[in-house]
């Protein structure tokens, strides 16, 4: 087989592997159907880059949001890979196909609904491909918290192709969800590569939420570096990124309701800025690419302890210390229990049990890490050291009192 250690250093500029990397690469290299589960950072896409350049043929990659390919077509064809999208909003997807048919693309990026058309089918019939890549994989399991209906469709049409290897990724899977992701993409349940979940250079802490303004520009003041503050609303996006002003950092709103080509600055600031502060909805974040944001703050409960581990999981990618402090208030709790009543029946014990694990998590004196690990099927032996609780801060304690009220009554 074909030593991917130089290809890595000359392409792509980096001295080793990280992590599962190798593992994962040498078995794509290797032509076996491989499901790696590898946390926010880890370095998902190098796994799927490197071999489309070793390997003859093209590499298919399905990513389920048009933002994300973009930044990542502009990342592969920095380095020089010879790589495309095909999507609704590209242009030249005359020009794209064309040179698919010739051979001329290490990568192709395409959307779920894109790929599953029979269209699609025709065109890679006509090509000569090297590897199925499904990236955020976890959308193809209802037990996964992005459920995408699209991506059901993937599955079929890799069986059009037998022999094509197939890798998909996903930083965020419990044993549940991995099982059900390799049965609907017809990978072995022995194909898995599961990386650890731990982020250690990200200090965890929770606490009540009062004056929320206040409380993340003392966070901001103790933190000089780039962070992102998640908030429940747009309203609260724009009024955060507002009164967080006055601290004298730039602060930037971003939401889904954003005029497209403000909300594209706003991110394309951020990424440039060295102390920016962007106020987002969830809607921020997936597919961004700053090693260097040095802090997370939620302003309010995430939705799942999935979600909070990716949000979280976007401070620190270059593994310096880095902050993921969550705000909550009891009020918190209850919308959430009033919009589990509101979901379809058959959902409801889920989501239950989804909000029961938040409550864990914020209720806990103990070590915030190992719960969150624990979620994700590990067992960590002894505490962390660099959470709130394990720190020995005290704001945690009347947290633990009002959580126990809410989750009880
Ligand atoms: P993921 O998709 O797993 O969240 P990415 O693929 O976006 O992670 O990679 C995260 C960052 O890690 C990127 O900046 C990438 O260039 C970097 N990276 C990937 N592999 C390596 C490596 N072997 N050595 C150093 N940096 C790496
Ligand atoms: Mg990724």
């Amino acid at each position: 087989m074909l030593d991917p250690l130089p290809i890595l250093s000359k392409v792509f500029g980096f001295p080793a592997f990280r992590g599962v990397q190798a593992d994962v690469v040498e078995r794509v290299l290797a032509g076996e159907r491989t499901l790696a589960v590898m946390p926010t950072g880890a370095g998902k896409s190098l796994c799927y880059q490197l071999p489309s350049v070793m390997l003859e043929g093209t590499c298919v990659v399905v990513s389920p949001l048009i933002a994300l390919m973009h930044d990542q077509l502009r990342a592969a064809t920095a380095v020089g890979i010879r790589a495309a999208t095909l999507t609704s909003v590209d242009e030249n997807r005359a020009e794209t196909i064309a040179r698919l048919k010739a051979g001329d693309l290490d990568l192709l990026y395409v959307a779920p609904e894109r790929a599953s058309g029979t269209h699609f089918r025709d065109l890679l019939m006509q090509t000569k491909l090297s590897l199925f890549a499904i990236d955020e994989a976890h959308c193809v399991s209802e037990w996964g918290h992005d459920f995408r209906p699209d991506y059901r469709l993937l599955g079929p049409l890799m069986e059009a192709f037998p022999e094509v290897p197939r890798l998909a990724l996903t930083a965020t899977a419990d044993a549940h969800t991995r099982a059900d992701i390799a049965k609907q993409l017809g990978i072995p349940t022995d194909g898995m590569i599961v990386s650890g979940f731990d982020r250690p250079n990200i200090r965890y802490s929770i606490s009540a939420r009062d004056t929320i303004a206040r409380q993340i520009a003392d966070l901001i003041a103790a933190n000089p570096g780039p962070g992102i503050v998640y908030a429940q609303t747009r309203a609260a996006t724009e009024k955060l990124a507002e009164q967080l002003a006055r601290t004298g950092r730039p602060t930037r709103a971003y939401h889904a309701g954003l005029d497209p080509a403000i909300r594209a600055r706003n991110q394309a600031d951020f990424v440039a800025s060295e102390d920016m502060v962007i106020c987002a909805t969830v809607a921020f974040g997936m597919g961004i690419d700053k090693p260097d944001v040095r802090f997370v703050a939620h302003a309010g409960l995430p939705k799942s302890i999935e979600a909070y581990y990716q949000e979280t999981g976007r401070a620190g990618r270059d593994g310096d210390p880095s902050v993921a402090h969550l705000f909550w208030g009891a009020e918190d709790f209850a919308r959430a229990r009033q919009r589990i009543g509101e979901v379809e029946p058959e959902r409801q014990a889920g989501e239950r049990t989804r909000l029961a694990a938040l409550g864990a998590l914020v209720e806990t004196g103990g070590c915030r890490r190992r719960i969150l690990l624990k979620h994700f099927g590990e067992n960590p032996t002894e505490d962390c050291g660099n959470c709130d609780n394990c720190l020995g801060s005290s704001d945690a304690v009347d947290a633990t009192e009002t959580a126990r009220k809410f989750l009880s009554a």
